[in-house]
C-alpha cells in the first residue's frame, strides 16, 4: 500500500484567468505530487508505511508530518475552489458567517487581512470551533486545524508557489481573486454539515 495523489477535481485551465494552468502544472503536478512521492519514500519501513493519512498527520513529526499534512492540505485546497466560485454565499453557510462575523463583508475583510498578513509560508482557513462558531485561522508551514480542535471549511494556500507565477509578489491580488472568484461555497457548506 502506498499514499496516493488524489485527482484534481477540475482540469488545469478551469480556474483561469484567476489561477493559470501553468500554476496548476507546477502546484499540483510538481508540488502536491512531490509531497506524495516524499511521503512514500520517507514512510517506507516505518510504523506509518500502511497508515491512513490522518493517522500519519496526528502521530508523526518532522519531514513525515510535513509531507503528510501538505498532501492533506493541498487536497483540501483544490476542493475549496471551483470555476465560477467566490463572492457572497447563500444558505446555511451564509447564515453561519453572519452569526459569527456580523456580515459577509466583515468576514471577507478579516479573511483577506489574515491571508495577506501571514508572514512566510502557510495557510488561511475558515474553520468551525467546538461551539459551531466560525473563525478565521492562519497556520504556518504544514500546520492544519485538525491539530487545533477546529473543523476546516475551506482554505487558501499562501505559500508563494501558489501565486507567484500569476501574481508575482502581489499576494493581496491573489487573495482577492480567491475570495471573489474561486471559493467553492458548496464544499464549505458540506464541510460545515459534516460531523
Ligand atoms: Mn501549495
Amino acid at each position: 500500500m502506498s499514499f496516493e495523489l488524489p485527482p484534481l477535481p477540475y482540469n488545469h485551465s478551469a480556474l483561469e484567468p484567476y489561477i493559470s494552468a501553468n500554476t496548476l502544472n507546477f502546484h499540483y503536478d510538481r508540488h502536491h505530487a512531490g509531497y506524495v512521492n516524499n511521503l512514500n519514500r520517507l514512510a517506507t519501513d516505518t510504523e506509518w508505511e500502511n497508515a491512513e493519512l490522518v493517522q500519519v498527520i496526528t502521530s508523526a513529526n518532522g519531514p513525515i508530518f510535513n509531507n503528510a499534512a501538505q498532501i492533506w492540505n493541498h487536497t483540501f485546497y483544490w476542493g475549496s475552489m471551483s470555476p465560477g466560485g467566490g463572492g457572497a454565499p447563500s444558505g446555511s453557510i451564509a447564515s453561519a458567517i453572519e452569526n459569527s462575523f456580523g456580515s459577509y463583508d466583515e468576514f471577507r475583510n478579516q479573511f483577506a487581512a489574515a491571508a495577506t498578513s501571514l508572514f512566510g509560508s502557510g495557510w488561511t482557513w475558515l474553520v468551525a470551533n467546538e461551539n459551531d462558531g466560525l473563525e478565521i485561522m492562519s497556520t504556518t508551514n504544514a500546520d492544519l486545524p485538525l491539530l487545533h480542535s477546529r473543523k476546516p471549511l475551506l482554505v487558501t494556500d499562501v505559500w508563494e508557489h501558489a501565486y507567484y507565477l500569476d501574481y508575482q509578489n502581489a499576494r493581496p491580488a491573489y487573495v482577492e481573486a480567491f475570495l471573489d472568484h474561486l471559493i467553492n461555497w458548496e464544499f464549505a457548506t458540506q464541510n460545515l454539515a459534516s460531523s
